[in-house]
C-alpha cells in the first residue's frame, strides 16, 4: 500500500502562526490533510495533501440523509520528542462498525493505519509537547455521491485532519440529568460515532447551558431512570469505594477509555461494577453522603471530574476529594499515553 501512498507537500507552513501556549480544543488544523475516495465499488488508494477546503456537489447525500460518521483520537508527544498513539486498533474497529451502520462501506485496516502514520509522520511538528496538550486527530466518512432518492450513495470520502489541542474543558463540570430528552433508542445508531448523534444532542445541551450546566448526562429513552453516558463520554460513578460504569449496548458508544480505565482500575485493586445504574441510586447516595465522585471519560475529555449535578430542579455537590479515584486513574492513563512508564497493557503505539 505504501508505495501507491502518494504526498504532496504544502508548499509553506502555518506552524509560525500557532501559539502552542495557548492552545484551545480542536481549533486550528495542521498542515496537511489525508484524504480518500470510495469510487466504482473500491476505496482508492488515499492521498496525503495540503489541508484545504472541500468541493462538494448540492445533491451530496451526506447533506440530505446525514450519512456521516467520525472518530476522535489523539496523537502525544514525550519528553524525547516521540510520539505515540493510544489503542488506534480500536477506532480503526468502531469506525467500521459505525460505518457498517449507517450503510457506508468498510475501509481496509491498512489505509486507516497507514494513511495516518504517514500523515503524522509529516505533520509531527504540530503534535504539542506542552503538559497536557496533543494531537486531536479526526478521522471521519461521508456520502460524497449525489442523488435525492433516500438511498446510500454510491460516491464516499475518508478523511483525518488534525488539529493541537489543549483541555476540552476548562474548569469544573456541572451536568444536568436529562428527563425527557434523549440520545439514542434501543435499535438505532447511538453505539455509532454518526453525526446525527450529536446533532440531536445540541439543543437539549443548550437549554442545559442556559439553565448554568455544561453538559447532559444522558439517561434511557425508555424510563430516564438509568444513567447511560454525557455528550462526548462515558460516565463512571464511585458509590463509596466502588467504581461503577453502565454497560455498553446498542445506545451507548463503546469508549476506549472507558474500558482501559476499568482495566487500570481492576489492577489498581479498585472494585468496579458494570451495571445499570439507576438516578434513584445516585440521588440516595448524594443525600447520604455515599457518592464520593462521577467524572466523564473519554479521549478528548480524558477524565473530567464532575463538581455537581442537576436532577429535577434540585443540585446536588459532590465533595472535593484529596485522592480521587479520577486523579489517580487520569494520572495513570496518561502515564501510558505519553510514555511516561512502562506500558504493561500494550497499548502504545
Ligand atoms: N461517548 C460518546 C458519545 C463519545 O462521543 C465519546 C468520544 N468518542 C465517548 C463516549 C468516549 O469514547 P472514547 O473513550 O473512545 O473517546
Amino acid at each position: 500500500m505504501t508505495n501507491t501512498l502518494v504526498v504532496e507537500k504544502a508548499k509553506t507552513s502555518k506552524i509560525q502562526d500557532v501559539d502552542f501556549d495557548n492552545l484551545s480544543f480542536g481549533s486550528v488544523y495542521s498542515d496537511h490533510m489525508l484524504v480518500c475516495d470510495y469510487r466504482n465499488g473500491k476505496w482508492e488508494a488515499p492521498k496525503v495533501v495540503p489541508y484545504q477546503p472541500l468541493s462538494l456537489d448540492p445533491s451530496a447525500k451526506i447533506f440530505h440523509y446525514g450519512q456521516s460518521i467520525f472518530e476522535g483520537m489523539k496523537a502525544y508527544k514525550d519528553e524525547a520528542g516521540d510520539a505515540w498513539l493510544f489503542r488506534p486498533l480500536e477506532n480503526f474497529k468502531r469506525l467500521n462498525k459505525s460505518a457498517k451502520r449507517l450503510a457506508i462501506p468498510e475501509l481496509p485496516e491498512e489505509y486507516f493505519m497507514e494513511g495516518l502514520t504517514t500523515l503524522l509522520q509529516l505533520d509531527k511538528d504540530w503534535i504539542p509537547q506542552n503538559p497536557g496538550s496533543s494531537l486531536y486527530i479526526r478521522p471521519f466518512m461521508f456520502a460524497s455521491g449525489t442523488g435525492f432518492h433516500a438511498s446510500p450513495a454510491d460516491e464516499y470520502k475518508f478523511i483525518i485532519c488534525t488539529a493541537p489541542s489543549g483541555a476540552y474543558f476548562s474548569g469544573k463540570v456541572k451536568v444536568l440529568i436529562e428527563e425527557n430528552y434523549s440520545r439514542a433508542a434501543n435499535g438505532g445508531v447511538g453505539y455509532a460515532k454518526a453525526g446525527g448523534n450529536y446533532a440531536g444532542q445540541f439543543y437539549p445541551t443548550q437549554l442545559a447551558i442556559e439553565k448554568g450546566y455544561n453538559q447532559v448526562i444522558w439517561t434511557d429513552d425508555n424510563s430516564h431512570e438509568y444513567i447511560e453516558e454525557a455528550g462526548a463520554m462515558n460516565v463512571f460513578v464511585r458509590i463509596n469505594d466502588t467504581l461503577i460504569t453502565g454497560p455498553t449496548s446498542d445506545r451507548i458508544l463503546d469508549g476506549i477509555t472507558r474500558k482501559s480505565i476499568l482495566d487500570i482500575a481492576n489492577e489498581e485493586g479498585i472494585a468496579t461494577e458494570v451495571r445499570k445504574i439507576s438516578v434513584h441510586e445516585v440521588v440516595e447516595a448524594a443525600k447520604t453522603g455515599e457518592l464520593k465522585e462521577m467524572f466523564g471519560a473519554g479521549t478528548a475529555a480524558v477524565i473530567s471530574p464532575i463538581s455537581a449535578f442537576g436532577y429535577k430542579d434540585t443540585d446536588y455537590d459532590l465533595p472535593e476529594l484529596q485522592n480521587s479515584y479520577a486523579s489517580l486513574l487520569k494520572k495513570r492513563i496518561t502515564d501510558i499515553q505519553y510514555n511516561r512508564v512502562a506500558d504493561t497493557f500494550g497499548w502504545r503505539y
